[in-house]
C-alpha cells in the first residue's frame, strides 16, 4: 500500500518526554494502549484538552476522537463537570468514610436506570469487573466463567484468556504471570455463536456461575452482535442457573443512561460501569438486584472493599457529568450527529470503491479496512492493519487524534460541534485518499 507522507507534524518535544519516560514506566508508558506499538512515531504527549480538542507538547491541535477511551462523553474539561469537581477539592480529597456524595450520584443512577437496584462504587472498570465475577462466582457457587474472544474486561487474572483451538475451549491465559488454573476456570467461545454458547453449558453442565458480555463487544473492533443472540444469553444463562454479567464500562451511559441493557431490552444479572460514570475520574461501579447485591460484604459473605471507592471528588465529577446527560434529547442529538459523520465518511469511501467500512452504534464508531460484516474477533483480518498504520499518521498530520490502533473504537462527544466534524471529515477523506492511492 502507498507509503507517501506528507510532511510529519513536530514531534520533538514529545519524542523527549518519551525518552524521558523509558527511563521511569516500562514501554514508556502507564497502560500499554497509550503506545505507538502499531503505528508511526511515538507517544505525542498531552498538554490539555478543551471542548473536542487536545493540544500536545510542540503545540499541535487535534480534533480528539479517543476522548481518554471514553469518559469524555461531553468533551474535555465541561465546565459543569468542572465545577462539580473544584466544589469537592473545597472540601478535601478523601475521608475513608461515607459522604453525601456517593448517595447522590447513586440516587442519580438507580432512580433513571432500572436496570439494577442496588450498586457499588469502585475505582476501575477493571475492579469492578473483578468484583462482578467474584460476586457471580460467590452468589451461584459455582466456579466456571463462560466469555467471548474478542471481548476485553479489563486485565482480571481470570479474565486475560484467550481462546484455544476448539469450539469451546478452556482458555489459554494470555498475560504471563496468570496461573493457568485460573485459566481453566474460564472457557472462551467465539461470539455471536449460539451453538458454541449451547455446547459449552452442555460440556460444563451445573459448572457455569456467568456468561460475561460486552454490552456492545468494543475493544476488538466494534463487533455488533444479534439482537436475537444477546436474547438468547438472556435465557440459557437463565435455564442453566447462571447469572448473565454485562459489561458495560464502555457502553453504560453512552448508548443511552441505560446503556447496552436497555438497547437490547434485555436484563442483565449484573452489569458493570466506568468510565463515564466518573467523569473522567477514576470511578467504576457494579450493579445488581436487591437481592443479588445483597451478597456483597459487609451484608453478604462476598468481600470486596477499596480505600478511595467512592472519593468525594470522583462522585462529584460523576455527579456533574451524569446530570448533563439527562437532560431531554442529549442521547438523541449526540447519537444523530455522530450517524451524520459516519455516513457521509462512508459514502465517500463508498464512491470511490474504498474496502473501508465503518461500523458504529450510538456514539462509538470503528474505522475497517474491509468490506465485510464482521461480528467476531476472527473475521477481522490482521494484515488489514497496515492500512490503519499509514491512516493513523495522516490523520494526526491533519489535526485528528484517534486511538494509536486499528482495533480501537472511536468517541464522539457532545463538544464535537459540526463545523469541528466537517472539518474531520474533510481530514479523513484526505487521508483515505492517500492509504488507498
Ligand atoms: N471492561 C471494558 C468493556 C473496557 O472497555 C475496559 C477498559 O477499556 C475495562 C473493562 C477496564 O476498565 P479500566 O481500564 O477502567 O480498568
Amino acid at each position: 500500500i502507498n507509503t507517501v507522507k506528507s510532511p510529519d507534524i513536530s514531534r520533538e518535544k514529545s519524542s523527549a518526554l518519551y525518552e524521558t519516560a523509558k527511563g521511569y514506566f516500562p514501554g514508556g508508558v502507564n497502560s500499554p494502549v497509550r503506545a505507538f506499538k502499531s503505528v508511526f512515531g511515538s507517544p505525542l504527549f498531552i498538554e490539555k484538552g478543551d471542548g473536542c480538542f487536545v493540544w500536545d507538547a510542540d503545540g499541535n491541535k487535534f480534533i480528539d476522537f479517543c476522548c481518554s477511551w471514553g469518559p469524555l462523553i461531553l468533551g474535555h474539561n465541561n465546565p459543569v463537570v468542572k465545577e462539580h469537581v473544584l466544589k469537592a477539592i473545597d472540601n478535601g480529597m478523601s475521608f475513608g468514610a461515607p459522604t453525601a456524595l456517593e448517595n447522590d450520584l447513586a440516587s442519580l443512577i438507580l432512580s433513571n436506570n432500572k436496570k439494577i437496584e442496588k450498586i457499588r462504587f469502585v475505582s476501575s472498570g477493571t475492579e469492578a469487573v473483578m468484583s462482578a465475577i467474584r460476586l457471580a462466582r460467590g452468589y451461584t457457587k459455582r466456579d466456571k466463567i463462560l466469555k467471548f474472544d474478542g471481548c476485553y474486561h479489563g486485565h482480571v487474572d481470570s479474565l486475560l484468556v484467550k481462546a484455544g483451538s476448539g469450539l469451546v475451549t478452556f482458555g489459554e491465559t494470555s498475560s504471563a504471570g496468570v496461573p493457568q488454573s485460573f485459566a481453566e476456570e474460564t472457557v472462551v467461545i467465539p461470539l455471536n455463536d449460539k451453538d458454541a454458547v449451547r455446547a459449552a453449558f452442555e460440556q460444563f453442565k451445573d459448572q457455569i456461575a456467568a456468561i460475561i458480555i460486552e454490552g456492545i463487544p468494543a475493544n476488538n473492533g466494534l463487533l455488533i452482535q444479534d439482537k436475537d443472540f444477546v436474547h438468547f444469553l438472556r435465557d440459557i444463562t437463565k435455564e442453566n442457573g447462571s447469572l448473565l454479567i454485562f459489561d458495560e464500562v464502555i457502553t453504560g451511559f453512552r448508548l443511552g443512561f441505560e446503556g447496552a441493557a436497555a438497547y437490547y431490552d434485555v436484563n442483565p444479572d449484573i452489569i458493570t460501569y466506568g468510565k463515564i460514570i466518573g467523569g473522567g475520574m477514576p470511578v467504576g461501579a457494579y450493579g445488581a438486584s436487591a437481592e443479588i447485591m445483597g451478597n456483597i460484604s459487609p451484608e453478604g459473605s462476598v468481600y470486596q472493599a477499596g480505600t478511595l471507592s467512592g472519593n468525594p471528588v470522583a462522585m462529584s465529577a460523576g455527579i456533574g457529568q451524569l446530570s448533563q446527560l439527562l437532560k431531554p434529547g442529549f442521547y438523541e442529538e449526540l447519537l444523530s450527529k455522530t450517524a451524520g459523520f459516519v455516513s457521509d465518511i462512508q459514502e465517500f469511501a463508498d464512491q470511490r470503491g474504498y474496502a473501508f467500512k465503518i461500523f458504529t452504534i450510538g456514539s462509538l464508531f470503528w474505522f475497517a479496512f474491509t468490506d465485510k460484516d464482521i461480528k467476531t474477533a476472527a473475521a477481522i483480518d490482521a494484515s488489514s492493519m497496515q492500512y490503519f498504520k499509514v491512516f493513523h499518521r495522516e490523520l494526526l498530520n491533519r489535526g485528528i487524534y484517534i486511538g494509536p490502533s486499528g482495533y480501537e473504537v472511536g468517541f464522539v462527544s457532545a463538544a464535537h460541534s459540526q463545523a469541528e466534524l466537517e472539518s474531520a471529515k474533510k481530514a479523513i477523506f484526505d487521508s483515505l485518499d492517500i492509504v488507498f492511492l
